[in-house]
């Protein structure tokens, strides 16, 4: 049977190239492990694929399969084509979201800034060097997820295999973040349903269902010039996804900090709670904020789970 190796929902270029990668990897090894999508790319991610002469991977099949999450561990992250039980690996770098799976399995999760970085050290634990190309995306995932090392989420094993792999790459890993943080600030052509659905997570927050978007760009004002249209997109999603939340935020890459949608009272709330901030105009300034993983979510949950009527 096939084994495909597959990101989360709204694939980002850290789980596109480590499935990628990690492909390559395996069949050095002798097994024979499909890199897959799960749905359509980035900007950002496009610009790395050709960038380095890799095409896209072709959408993950339904059907029966063997099943490789890397990137992702949260049910509400993995693509409705692959079962439980399919699943029989996960290579992530997230906290554990509560699956329940229904066969053993082999689980390696680090807490470093990429799924890339992890990639990168089995590697160098099977003793298998990486191609340039392959390098050269293994690079780009980590400056995608740690914004070329400058988020909270950024570790020294970052650091250390961002080095490594550009010397192996032959790159300079300051131009590729240059070039791809141009390529996913250009929202020309793309709806606004679109921009704050690309990267976007649901999770689970004691039994609330909370949606996170947030959109990385280095020009927030081609973003926030659209408010009024993502209130509205905001509004539209919570309803048709039944959440009992929805947040956005914009993230400006280069000056480290966001700017946070309120659509309502109960979003007000929570990002007061979470930020020691008023929304002002549905809008709430968040200096120094970037990482979904590492400060919007956390706080979001510590400020909602504080806010619920104790049990009993
Ligand atoms: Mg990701
Ligand atoms: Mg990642
Ligand atoms: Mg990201």
């Amino acid at each position: 049977m096939q084994t495909y190796i597959a990101g989360h929902l709204n694939n980002d270029t850290d789980s596109v190239v480590s499935a990628i990668a990690l492909s390559y990897l395996e069949k050095k090894l002798g097994e024979n492990y499909e890199p897959s999508i799960v749905s359509p790319i980035n900007k950002e991610t496009a610009y790395v694929l050709e960038r380095f002469g890799f095409s896209v991977p072709a959408n993950i099949p339904g059907g029966d399969k063997k099943v490789v999450l890397v990137d992702h561990n949260e049910p509400s992250q993995i693509s409705p084509s692959i079962k439980n039980e399919e699943i029989i690996r996960i290579i992530d770098h997230h906290k554990l979201g509560g699956l329940a799976t229904a066969l053993p399995l082999s689980v390696k999760a680090e807490p470093v800034g990429s799924t890339a970085t992890i990639v990168a050290d089995i590697f160098k634990e099977k003793n298998i060097s990486p191609t340039k190309e392959i390098a050269g995306i293994l690079c780009a995932g980590i400056i995608s997820d740690t914004l070329n090392l400058a988020s909270p989420t950024t570790t020294e094993d970052d650091k250390k295999a961002l080095d490594d792999l550009a010397k192996t790459a032959g790159i300079d890993a300051g131009e590729l973040a240059g070039e791809m943080f141009q390529a996913k600030s250009d929202i020309r052509g793309i709806e606004t349903s679109e921009l704050i659905e690309k990267d976007y997570k649901v999770f689970s927050m004691g039994d609330k269902s909370v949606g996170i978007g947030v959109w990385e760009t280095m020009d927030t004002g081609t973003v926030l010039e659209r408010k009024d249209e993502i209130m509205s997109s905001l509004e539209n999603k919570k309803d048709k996804d039944r959440l009992d939340l929805v947040f956005f935020a914009v993230v400006d890459i280069i000056k480290n900090e966001s700017v946070m949608f309120a659509i309502g009272k109960d979003e007000a709330d929570i990002i007061e709670k979470s930020f020691d901030i008023t929304a002002q105009d549905h809008l709430a300034a968040l200096p120094g904020v970037v990482s979904r993983k590492k400060q919007i979510a956390p706080a979001v949950e510590k400020a909602l789970l504080l806010s619920l009527p104790l049990p009993g």
